[in-house]
């Protein structure tokens, strides 16, 4: 009979994991939100559609290499030529065409589509945020926000960031004290919706010495809707500040940040939301890709170990899963 496996998290590095071990485990993921996706997701609020976590990402080692090679094969993963922009405060410094060398790429049509694709013959719960792993014998259970147990499990892996993991794993782990070390920042975004073309020389902006830190043309992204979907994303230190702070005011302060950039005072926006990220990137990475307690049958991946990146959600996954195999 096949060992029966939970993995906690629906984000790349669940799904990778998830995807690898199901032709010789039986895999259950579990995801507390509504969809797949994690912080690869997409925002839709039609006409208008965001992708508001990660914005794009690059393809360096063989591994990752080998792995898209099918998506892009599929279309579900497309370079993304860009005008990118770099600014020191207000000041314009350059204007680079990323293509070639050093390529961007994304999710066809939108972010999200990638674990979605991945995910399709997998057993997910969604909606279903798991708040306690019990060890009982040689078993594993998992209980839900809703008290609701489930297992037995003969592995649990865990895919969330950091600080997330370690809600859930007791003191008894053998790596329990080393992911208490590793502290994640987050950040705020903005999605600005319009029903006009913003005529900008640049499709994104890396910016510096100034509270928001990026913006980007979601509709310059390949295969995306022609309406104008411009996303902004505040500093570490800005968010760090702020967490507090009303929706209201991080709203009016990243539209006036943004106003010097791009010539425009968006003031005809039709839509204006604000998302909070608790976990953008790890300030601190463990030495180790993932962590396995051989003992207990339970794994840790995630891309905070490698280097809060994609590919390094992919890379952690998909050496835990080696092991596990
Ligand atoms: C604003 C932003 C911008 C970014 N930009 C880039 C970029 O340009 N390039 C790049 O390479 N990377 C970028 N990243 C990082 C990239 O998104 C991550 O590296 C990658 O998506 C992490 O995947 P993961 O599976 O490790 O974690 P996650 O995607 O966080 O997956 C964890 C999943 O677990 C779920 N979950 C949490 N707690 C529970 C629970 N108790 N029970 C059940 N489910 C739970 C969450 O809902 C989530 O779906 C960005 C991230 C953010 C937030």
């Amino acid at each position: 009979m096949k060992k029966h496996i939970a993995v906690i998290g629906a984000g790349l590095s669940g799904i990778t994991i998830a995807s690898i071990i199901k032709e010789k485990f039986k895999v259950e993921v579990f995801e507390k939100s509504r969809g797949v996706g994690g912080r690869m997701s997409t925002r839709k609020e039609l006409p208008f559609i965001f992708d508001h976590g990660a914005q794009f990402f690059k393809i360096e080692s063989n591994d990752f290499k080998n792995f898209v090679a099918e998506l892009i094969a599929q279309q579900i993963i497309c370079p993304w030529k860009l005008k990118l922009a770099y600014f020191e405060g207000d000041n314009l410094k350059k204007i680079k065409m990323i293509q070639k060398k050093h390529k961007f790429y994304v999710g066809v049509p939108s972010m999200d589509s990638i674990v979605k694709y991945m995910s399709k013959d997998l057993c997910v719960n969604l909606n279903t945020k798991i708040e306690r792993i019990i060890k009982k014998g040689d078993k594993w259970y998992i209980y839900d926000q809703n008290k609701k147990r489930h297992g037995h499990y003969d592995w649990i892996i865990i895919s969330l960031p950091a600080e997330q993991s370690l809600e859930l794993i007791a003191k008894t782990i053998c790596f329990h004290s080393l992911i208490k070390k590793i502290k994640m920042v987050g950040c705020i975004s903005l999605m600005v919706g319009l029903n006009k073309s913003l005529n900008l020389d640049f499709d994104a902006a890396l910016i510096k010495n100034k509270d928001i830190a990026w913006l980007a043309l979601n509709n310059s992204k390949p295969h995306r809707k022609k309406n104008t979907c411009l996303l902004i994303n505040s500093s570490y230190e800005y968010a760090k500040k702020n967490s507090n702070s009303s929706k209201i005011k991080v709203q009016k302060h990243l539209l006036n940040e943004t106003r010097n950039l791009i010539n425009s005072n968006l003031s005809d926006a039709e839509l204006l939301k604000v998302h909070q990220w608790k976990y953008v990137e790890a300030k601190n990475h463990p030495a180790e890709d993932y962590f396995i307690d051989r003992d207990q049958k339970i794994g840790v991946c995630g891309d905070w170990f490698i280097n809060s990146r994609v590919e390094g959600a992919f890379l952690s996954a998909k050496k835990l899963s080696n092991e596990i195999l």
